[in-house]
């Protein structure tokens, strides 16, 4: 009898490293390359390259269709490029991303979990789908971490949308990724829950040595916890730095003030500003 062999992998418990400048340089696990996406002949990503190293996060900051979401979905897989690379722990994204699909993971709260099942049977689901080895426990650690104890024997489908959120950030975890997709990762949560997120994400990450790609509106957030912002404006990446440099360098006082002039700069597609019509 043929048995099929059965591959799972614990999850890794600590990462010592501090993250200084030098080792975020030697340690990349994403490498984008030009790349493009285009729509019916409208680009929607228009050549950007960045990287993300080990323990460092980085923050896609755009208005309202400057292509952040789609940038996001090509690192997945879920579209294909029309352009460029992506390698992700040094594997070609377009080519090979079976090899490392089951080291990355994201977070999305436009994406449902299966609605009828449990949270429980979500999250073991998705352990099992990712094939960790010590499913039981990692839920069971996730859900006391995260708070979700008391919503472990609940359909997903019955949940507010920010207890759908930290669920979604449990499955986002359930593997222990190296690399973690985060979509506005605290979309509908009250602002002291939203707090605690953020916090928990630092310490995890502090802890592990994750590397996040984030895609955020909120500039708080994004001032907490990203290490490089990427602006982007029309598929492109306009400017890139950390939060603070990008406010000494624009010559203003918020992230958000620096954001408001990248956004209204654009010559099509932004917004006027109420006063100005
Ligand atoms: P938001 O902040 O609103 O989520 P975004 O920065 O994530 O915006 P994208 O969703 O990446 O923006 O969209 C970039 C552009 O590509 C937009 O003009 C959008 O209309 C277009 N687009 C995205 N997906 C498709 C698609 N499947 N078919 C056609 N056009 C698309």
């Amino acid at each position: 009898m043929i048995r099929a062999a059965v591959t799972c992998h614990t999850i890794r418990v600590t990462y010592s490293d501090t993250v200084s400048d030098t080792a975020a340089t030697a340690d990349i696990v994403v490498a984008v390359e030009n790349l493009a996406k285009t729509f019916n002949g409208t680009p929607a990503v228009a050549g950007v390259s960045f990287t993300v190293a080990r323990g460092q996060t980085v923050a896609l900051l755009g208005a309202n269709g400057a292509g952040k979401t789609t940038t996001i979905s090509m690192l997945l897989g879920l579209l294909l490029p029309s352009a460029g690379t992506i390698r992700v722990l040094g594997v070609d994204m377009v080519h090979e991303r079976h090899r490392v699909l089951g080291r990355i993971n994201f977070s999305s709260p436009y994406v449902d979990l299966p609605r009828r099942l449990t949270v429980a049977q979500n999250l073991t689901f998705f352990a099992h789908l990712y094939g960790v080895c010590d499913a039981r426990e990692r839920v069971a650690r996730l859900a006391e971490e995260l708070d979700l104890a008391a919503l472990l024997r609940r359909r997903s489908g019955h949940l507010s949308a920010g207890q759908k959120t930290r669920v979604s950030l449990a499955k986002a975890l359930i593997n222990d990724p190296e690399v973690l997709l985060l979509d506005e990762p605290t979309a509908s949560l009250d602002p002291d829950t939203a707090d605690w997120v953020r916090a928990y994400l630092a310490a995890y990450q502090a802890r592990t040595g994750l590397a996040i790609l984030l895609a955020s509106h909120n500039m708080h957030e994004v001032e907490r916890l990203a290490d490089q912002v990427l602006m982007m404006r029309a598929g492109r990446i306009v400017d890139r730095g950390a939060p603070g440099e990008l406010v000494r360098r624009h010559g203003r006082r918020t992230l958000e003030e620096v954001f408001l002039d990248l956004a209204r700069g654009a010559a099509t597609g932004a917004l006027r500003h109420p006063a100005a019509q």
